[in-house]
């Protein structure tokens, strides 16, 4: 009984690799150099790559004897909200991406969890997973838009940076609160 379904993955989509002019013998290397189209939702909350945005692929497959080792790096822009002042932030990723995807049924897919190694469907292999996984780890989940962003005057709103020194919303002094009401009556 074979143990995997057919492959239901797309060798044409940006995030598939296809491994059929790797050679199957431990040591055999190939780069993969592309720009794809970012997938949606790509992130965390607050910061994440845009749908579409351009995903530099730099990688190196090689074969091992139970599989296709994938390492390299994947590198996009970025664009989010400063947790603190809601400041656009524009900025960029660069994640490391090391993951050993296993020969459909060899000793490794068949002794090993779904979740311990990557799968290869036929020859070809779903980078997607591994990709989100290394940029979700590598956003911050309260992101800003730099390291000491001072944040917004709770009162007013207004960026702390924006503000004089001395800002603050202390009650006006009554007695000068009683002068303005005179100056009222004279209009
Ligand atoms: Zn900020
Ligand atoms: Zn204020």
């Amino acid at each position: 009984m074979p143990k995997h379904s057919p492959s239901h993955l797309d060798p044409r989509s940006p995030l598939v690799l296809d491994t059929r002019e790797l050679p199957r013998r431990p040591g055999a290397l190939r780069t993969v150099k592309r720009v794809v189209p970012a997938p949606s939702d790509l992130g965390v909350e607050l910061i994440s790559v845009p749908e579409g945005a351009d995903l530099d692929l730099d990688l190196r497959l090689e074969s091992v004897s139970e599989g296709v080792l994938v390492s390299g790096r994947v590198s996009g822009p970025v664009r989010g909200e400063c947790g603190r002042c809601l400041r656009e932030i524009n900025e960029s990723v660069a994640v490391t991406i090391q993951e050993l995807y296993a020969y459909e049924n060899s000793t490794t897919d068949v002794t090993t969890e779904e979740d311990e190694v990557g799968r290869m469907q036929g020859d070809l292999i779903d980078l997607e997973p591994a990709l989100r996984d290394a940029v979700v780890l590598t956003l911050p989940t309260n992101p800003r838009c730099r390291e000491d962003c001072p944040g917004l005057c709770p009162e007013c709103g207004v960026h702390w940076d924006e503000l004089p020194a001395d800002h603050s919303h202390q009650q006006i002094d009554p007695r000068w609160a009683g002068l303005s009401q005179l100056t009222r009556k004279e209009e």
